[in-house]
């Protein structure tokens, strides 16, 4: 029998009837004659919520603490719609991350999948059971402890199940219809993209672009899965995410497929290295040591009068207190002359298979930038995407000017925004 994996964002099982709602959606796949496993994120802001009284309890909570009070947001839902689908007339049993096999790194917060071993489910399902999934957790190899996969990591869960289970679709529902070419909260006019690639997909998520966690869609890529992103409040198209986009017959793929935007970086600039060999090396090193990742840097040519140059470079601002101190350590020895920190950034990236072929992106990226009277910091590049940092306030203007630029635009509205508190 063919088996399909859903998963079910915070805002689609929000309170009791979007839960019920769920449950129809759910019973519907099954009366289709589908095997079903669902996989569910917390209700609406339940994480923020949990992780809002964690902080009034303590500055600092453990990890272990914080994982296994956050994944109790997962169980909540998993319990409440197999309750919904059971008073349907159908068998749904919930699980675990750790009952459904998913075994990951012992990093908590941040873990990673290492392995699926899905035998309740397999079990569950031969029973003629829809399996439900607690999204976002898993069980650390090592210590047996309860781990989280990071903001947004029930996504992951799913692709993982999938692959697992050699799903026939993963459909991953949320309160948009799809991925559109920028976020439709800023760009009313914002197109729905009806095909992506996984490459494309990976380098919007990168930057910032929530619909999808990065890591699901770079399992999605290395598992060969094509994922179907759709929303939970209509029955429409949505978006599929997949290996490689055939041009339509007599339509050529557009050049750029989107504009993404993301708020929550920081820049630190250390001021005055002296330009000799391995300062730079160093510095990274120290900021490697504290698992900060870092995104963009940029460092000048020394000036001839100092010898000395300034490194500038590009963090999640979660991580800019760890790094200020970690460098602080290596301030004497390394013999840079200070630290500036500006939180108060955002990054726009321009994303597009299509820029590889067409000279000129660049140029008219940068214009329509200009032309909005946006200043831009930093730049970087890849083959299929260009990223520029703007002051924080320039963000919704410069992702705009683009979006225009390079013809984006839908002529009517196109996107709904059906739930969510955009938190
Ligand atoms: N509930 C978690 C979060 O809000 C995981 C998820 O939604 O995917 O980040
Ligand atoms: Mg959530």
């Amino acid at each position: 029998m063919a088996l399909i994996v859903q998963k079910y964002g915070g805002s689609s099982v929000a309170d009791a009837e979007a839960i019920k709602r769920v449950a129809q959606r759910i019973v519907a796949q099954k009366k289709a004659g589908y095997d079903v496993v669902v996989v569910v994120s917390a209700m609406g802001d339940t994480t923020d919520e949990l992780l809002d009284l964690a902080q009034r309890v303590s500055p600092l909570p453990p990890g272990r603490e914080l994982d296994m009070l956050l994944t109790a947001g997962e169980r909540m839902s998993m319990a409440l719609v197999a309750m919904a689908i059971g008073n349907l007339g159908y068998e749904a049993r919930s699980f675990t991350g750790s009952q459904a096999g998913v075994i990951t790194t012992g990093l908590h917060g941040n873990a990673k999948i290492i392995d699926v071993t899905p035998g309740r489910i397999r079990e569950a399902l031969s029973d003629g059971a829809i399996c439900i999934v607690a999204g976002f957790q898993g069980v650390s190899q090592d210590t047996k402890d309860i781990t989280t996969l990071g903001r947004g990591g029930s996504d992951t869960t799913a692709v993982a199940l999938a692959a697992a289970l050699e799903a026939d679709a993963c459909e991953i529902y949320s309160d948009v219809d799809g991925v559109f070419t920028a976020d439709p909260r800023i760009v009313p006019t914002a197109r729905r993209i009806p095909k992506i690639s996984y490459e494309e997909m990976l380098e919007m998520a990168a930057c910032g672009t929530k619909i999808l966690h990065l890591r699901c869609v770079e399992y999605a890529r290395r598992y060969g899965i094509p994922l179907h992103v759709r929303s939970s409040f209509s029955q429409k198209p949505g978006t599929w995410v997949v290996s490689e986009v055939e041009e339509t017959e007599g339509m050529e793929q557009p050049i750029i497929s989107g504009v993404a935007h993301d708020r929550s970086e920081a820049k630190i600039t250390v001021v005055g290295v002296p330009d000799r060999v391995g300062e730079a090396a160093a510095i990274f090193k120290v900021l490697a040591d504290a698992e900060i990742n870092i995104d963009m840097i940029v460092q000048n040519v020394s000036a001839a009068s100092t010898g000395r140059t300034d490194i500038s470079f590009t963090l999640p601002a979660s991580s800019g207190q760890t790094a200020l101190s970690a460098l602080k350590k290596i301030q004497d020895k390394v013999g840079f002359e200070s630290l500036r920190y500006d939180d108060q950034i955002g990054k726009v990236s321009l994303v597009g298979a299509g820029m590889r072929s067409y000279p000129g992106v660049t140029a008219r990226f940068f214009d329509s930038i200009a032309s909005a009277g946006i200043n831009i910091e930093m730049i970087s590049t890849s083959e299929i995407r260009i990223s520029v940092i703007v002051g924080q306030d320039d963000v919704d203007a410069a992702v705009a000017a683009a979006h225009t630029e390079f013809q984006l635009d839908a002529e009517q509205v196109e996107a709904v925004v059906y739930g969510g508190t955009g938190r």
